[in-house]
């Protein structure tokens, strides 16, 4: 029976030390401050923009929401982006994903200061991530590193398959296991063999968005096993990617779902609106 990675634990640490941090930069007058942008009435987006404002709370930061309506126009949104870049009571930026289909997300993530770009997702960030020199690091897969540190094992030198390949997810995810010179492998819905891919891993990272996907033949005994995946199982209940009854009796290490991964997203973003601070402030 594997031992369970505790998300909500780990979040928490990170969470307490960013407050300390944020304590000490009020105490030097600096107030560390975060803009959440939501477009339309989508209930999972709103949940997660209520989950981070209440996260801005907990650690000290204020928080600025912009609720738009779903016919907002991609100008105006890019002018209400623009206006934040030049607020400096604003640190930084967070545009809500998904996005209403007729604004074009490029566009908007474009148009952000990269040095506001909390998310990490601005092409110029994603480049700083790829050639390892950077400030900012996607929420998730930080927050998926943080989660393997915690387990005390090494990734230098381990197998490491990623499933999914997404902007957000699999491509940042399978680059900060190769920054700590893990052997990556990064599968997709076009993979094949991929059972056998992933029972060679010793470190697998599941972010393909499919409940029940990842199945305990292809669970490597002894291995870390981290779920990305936030789907609803046929009860409407959160579930992730990985069937975690089967998996847990052999992976070495596991994340449940909830209570994993979901929680140290929030807690990498106000990792990075704190960065985002020090850095506006030099
Ligand atoms: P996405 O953009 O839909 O990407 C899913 C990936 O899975 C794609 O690369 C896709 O391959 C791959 N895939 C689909 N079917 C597959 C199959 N049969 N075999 C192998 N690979 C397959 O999703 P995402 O944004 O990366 O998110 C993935 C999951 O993580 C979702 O459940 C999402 O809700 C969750 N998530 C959680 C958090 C969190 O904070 N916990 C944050 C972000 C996302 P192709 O590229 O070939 O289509």
């Amino acid at each position: 029976m594997a031992n369970l990675i505790d998300g909500k634990a780990v979040s928490a640490a990170v969470k307490a030390q960013v407050k300390t941090e944020c304590e000490a930069l009020k105490s030097e007058g600096v107030t560390v401050g975060l803009a959440v942008v939501i477009v339309g009435d989508n209930p999972a987006s709103r949940v997660y923009v209520n989950n981070k404002k209440k996260a801005c709370a907990e650690v000290g930061f204020e928080s600025y929401e912009y609720a738009l309506p779903e016919e907002t126009t991609q100008q105006e949104l890019l002018e209400l982006v623009d206006k934040l870049n030049g607020d400096s009571k604003v640190n930084g930026i967070l545009v809500q994903l998904p996005l209403p289909r007729h604004i074009d997300e490029n566009a908007v993530i474009n148009a952000i200061s990269p040095v506001k770009d909390v998310d990490a997702f601005h092409p110029r960030n994603v480049g700083h991530i790829m050639i390892g020199d950077y400030a900012f690091l996607p929420c998730t897969p930080a927050g998926v590193m943080e989660l393997i540190a915690s387990t005390g094992v090494e990734v230098e030198g381990k197998n490491c398959v990623v499933i999914g390949r997404s902007n957000i997810v699999g491509k940042p995810m399978a680059m900060l296991l190769l920054h700590k010179n893990g052997t990556v492998t990064i599968t997709h819905s076009r993979t094949k063999n991929l059972k056998e891919i992933c029972a060679g891993a010793d470190i697998l990272v599941a972010a393909v968005g499919k409940a029940g996907f990842v199945t305990e033949d292809m669970v490597k005994p002894g291995a870390v096993v981290i779920d990305v995946g936030m789907n609803r199982n046929a009860e409407g209940k959160l579930c992730g990617d990985v069937d975690f009854e089967a998996c847990k009796e052999k992976a070495r290490y596991i994340t449940p779902v909830p209570g994993g991964v979901g929680p140290m997203t929030i807690a990498m973003l106000m990792r990075n609106t704190l960065t985002a601070a020090r850095i506006q402030r030099k």
